[in-house]
């Protein structure tokens, strides 16, 4: 069982990925696949200074990632979606 009131900021490789799928909100909003319209996908996480990105993330050094599991699809987010 995941531990869902920890969301604990850790120091990561510059790409981490779960195995898990899920749906997720953003913004209050379900996130759906932009490109084929699915609703799960798996989570990552990229660190912006470890692949020298530092000034397009600006705000945090972390971005959270959701692969759409269907197609592959890749969005990005600087606040990371709930879980749903
Ligand atoms: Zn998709």
């Amino acid at each position: 069982m995941d531990n869902p009131g920890k969301v604990a900021k850790k120091t990561a490789p510059a790409f981490s990925r779960t195995t898990k799928s899920a749906q997720y909100d953003a913004g209050g909003k379900q996130v759906v696949c932009l490109h084929c319209g699915a609703a799960m996908f798996t989570e990552g996480a990229v660190s912006a200074s470890a692949v020298g990105m530092v000034g397009l993330f600006h705000v945090l050094d972390m971005a959270s990632t959701l692969v759409c599991t269907h197609c592959g699809y890749v969005q990005w987010f600087l606040k990371r979606p709930q879980r749903r």
